[in-house]
């Protein structure tokens, strides 16, 4: 059967639809190798906000003609994905269409009354869309199938099937199928991969979708997969690229577990010492009262050449991150000392940062910056502007304080732009202290070239249509140089 799998960028590069190799997205690639496993004819498309929809679906319709699309969605990306939609209801309304990913899962019934929509995903997808995949090729009036709430085209109800529990073995996952992202990447030496090493956060943070989808069945959410498949997946993924420099182990906190970090740890030494250049590894780490000060875990990291980790600081008020946040508890000082034990190693960080939080004033702001420049971030920071996602308890406490503004949720601009009234902290204030938090935490550490350059990048992000007219302009003049 042929399928086509949507995707849709907010943030994309000005060349072409992906940065790098590690903006391969997991939960569509799952998906869509297991259903080429399965024998279907799997297409990808990618979507920006740049595209031409139009024209872009409706070639794909007539040339293509698949009998099943999937798309995926968070919420910021739904307005896009609704536009996909429309364009694919109006052309051909026969196509069986399904969404899956957080923002179906967390808001189902808002959701599946969409008119393009027979149906959406709950959860974790694969078996579902391989068993949808199974029952249209066989002429099937798709019934039964979990994890899938299914619309009567004729009527309109609503099949609402049970979920599985989380699916217990990861291992069981295919590795993802990453040729077909190919044509989508910008980037072509250096190349830095993402390899899944587990799923699910034992942590509650308010802002962050992983206490909701925690809920949604039964089964341990928080899972890793195996150290020997992890490095099975990397040795396969040196043997199709000998250039990959770099593998970011993607979990939501590698920390989670403290046995299991030092079994793959142990097992990405071994593999290391066979290779004759060295591969790098990062991953992302939450500061909890296990990782604070623990030495043991920073040798291993080094021994293993893991030698970068995202880590989250969020907000330097420590009132906000506790209070409205709900993050791991930690102090500014256990993470400034944390980072300076890193430095100690020779092992770089990126510091994560959300600004515009529900309650911060302009004094809590500030504090971030303070405690951002003690922490001396070795890999630049990830700054965004706070995202309320639809399902998340910070999402609803905004709602409660009445504090979106009318433009959340038909913007596809994401974490770059306030939908927030707070009364402290107004929308254009929060948008300048993103553009210049990078200049703000760096001024005295690094070179002003660097920093002035950073703080366009950051400016270029914060207004979309700015950063659009550039990327045509990259379009444009890549296609004359073709010509
Ligand atoms: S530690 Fe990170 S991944 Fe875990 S709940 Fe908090 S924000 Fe989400």
């Amino acid at each position: 059967m042929k399928i086509l799998c949507v995707y849709s960028v907010t943030s994309y590069s000005l060349k072409k639809e992906l940065y790098c190799p590690a903006d391969i997205p997991f939960g569509i690639s799952f998906i869509a190798t297991m259903l080429k496993k399965a024998g279907h004819d799997v297409r990808l498309a990618v979507v920006t906000p740049l595209a031409d929809l139009n024209r872009m679906f409706k070639k794909i319709l007539c040339d293509f003609d698949p009998g099943l699309i999937c798309l995926t969605s968070v919420s910021s990306q739904m307005p896009m994905i609704r536009k996909v939609g429309k364009i694919i209801k109006e052309n051909s309304p026969d196509i069986f269409v399904v969404l899956g990913g957080v923002h179906a899962t967390l808001n189902p019934d808002e959701t599946v009354a969409l008119d393009f929509l027979d149906a959406i995903c709950i959860g974790e997808g694969e078996s579902a869309v391989c068993e949808l995949a199974s029952q249209l090729q066989e002429g099937k009036k798709p019934s039964g199938i979990k994890n899938l709430w299914i619309k009567d085209r004729v009527n309109g109800l609503v099949e609402k099937n049970s979920l599985h529990p989380f699916e217990e073995d990861l291992d069981e996952l295919p590795f993802i199928d990453r040729e077909m992202w190919e044509p989508y990447i910008s980037q072509k030496e250096d190349m830095i991969y993402t390899v899944l090493a587990g799923r699910g956060c034992p942590n509650r943070c308010t802002f962050c979708s992983n206490h909701a989808l925690s809920q949604i069945t039964s089964g341990r959410y928080v899972r890793f997969r195996s150290p020997e498949n992890i490095v099975e997946e990397i040795r396969q993924l040196l043997e199709r690229d000998p250039m990959v420099s770099t593998v970011f182990l993607e979990t939501e906190t590698l920390g989670a577990n403290l046995r299991y970090t030092y079994d793959l740890l142990g097992h990405l030494e071994r593999f290391q010492a066979g290779l004759k250049r060295p591969l790098k590894f990062g991953t992302n780490l939450a500061l909890n009262p296990r990782i604070r000060n623990n030495r043991k875990l920073l040798e291993a990291f080094r021994r293993a050449n893991l030698n970068f980790f995202r880590i989250g600081l969020e907000s330097g008020s420590e009132e906000i991150r506790n209070k409205v946040l709900r993050r791991p508890k930690y102090k500014n000082q256990d993470l400034i000392e944390f980072c300076r034990m890193a430095r100690e190693y020779d092992i770089k960080y990126t510091v994560n940062i959300l600004i515009g939080l529900p309650g911060e004033s302009k004094k809590d702001f500030q504090e971030t910056v303070r405690v951002t420049r003690l922490c001396r971030p070795t890999y630049g920071v990830s700054v965004c502007i706070f995202y309320p996602y639809p399902g998340t308890s910070l999402y609803n406490l905004c709602v409660e304080q009445n504090l979106l503004d009318a433009r959340h949720g038909k913007s596809p601009s994401e974490r770059t732009t306030s939908y927030l009234n707070l009364p402290e902290f107004t929308s254009w204030q929060i948008k300048m202290e993103y553009i210049f938090f990078y200049y703000k935490v760096f001024r005295g550490y690094e070179p002003m070239s660097k920093i002035m350059t950073k703080t366009l990048r950051y400016a270029v992000d914060a207004f979309p249509v700015f950063k659009q007219a550039i990327s045509r302009g990259f379009h444009f003049a890549a296609s004359m140089a073709r010509k």
